[in-house]
């Protein structure tokens, strides 16, 4: 697959089990449905989606899936501040470089060894 943003072929990332898409040359993320469900799911049962406020207004360029090729939509996690591209036909999620971060500095769920994991990579 090759990175929405800059066009460079991704390096798959094995962290437990799950398999990540990442690019080497912008550091961007990419994640499919199956996988945020993994790492986001939390104890209160909330599913991924419902996390995802859609900003089809907002301003930022658009990317295109990885996957189907369509112009992904932005969308804002929670009330964060942190947008983000989603592809409408739910292939996944996309995460530019540091997005990820912040994203994870927002989630409290400590008791997620998904996420200690991420931190574990890509947190300082
Ligand atoms: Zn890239
Ligand atoms: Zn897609």
């Amino acid at each position: 697959m090759n990175c929405p943003a800059c066009k460079n072929p991704m390096i798959i990332l094995e962290l437990n089990q799950v398999e990540i898409d990442y690019c080497n040359s912008c550091k961007g993320i990419w994640l499919d449905s199956g996988e945020l469900e993994l790492i986001f799911s939390n104890s209160d049962q909330k599913s991924v989606s419902e996390s995802f406020i859609s900003k089809s207004d907002h301003q930022e360029v658009g990317r295109r899936c990885p996957n189907c090729k369509k112009k992904m939509e932005k969308v804002e996690f929670e009330n964060s501040g942190i947008i983000l591209d989603r592809c409408s036909n739910n292939h996944g999620l996309w995460f530019d470089n540091g997005e990820l971060k912040s994203l994870l500095k927002t989630s409290a769920d400590s008791n997620n060894k998904m996420i200690d994991l991420l931190k574990e990579m890509f947190g300082e």
